[in-house]
């Protein structure tokens, strides 16, 4: 009887050991999981393009080497030229289609 209760013991420090190794390894995964919830949430660079002569302005996406003040086209509406008035960074959630 006393043998079968010290097993007992050895049997529930062996479950409780393994509960350990357990939760250590799932804790790196379990931090990347919050992680990868909060990285949803996506920064992209847009620039506003506006037209010199009249009240034309559009918003693309930012390109590489653009800046405030650079000459990127035409006007669609007079044919003068469209310059980037601002470029930012917008947040948006992603899983959205299309845009
Ligand atoms: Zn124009």
């Amino acid at each position: 009887m006393m043998l079968l209760q010290q097993f007992d013991t050895l049997i529930m420090a062996l479950i409780i050991a393994f509960a350990l190794l357990l939760l250590t390894a799932l804790l790196p995964w379990l931090i990347s999981a919050a992680s990868s919830r909060s990285r949803a949430v996506r920064e992209e660079l847009v620039e506003v393009v506006g037209c010199l002569r009249c009240d034309y302005e559009s918003s693309k996406k930012h390109e590489k080497g653009d800046y405030v003040g650079k000459v990127v086209g035409t006007c669609p509406k007079d044919g003068a030229f469209l310059v980037v008035k601002a470029i930012y960074v917008e947040r948006r959630a992603q899983g959205r289609a299309g845009y």
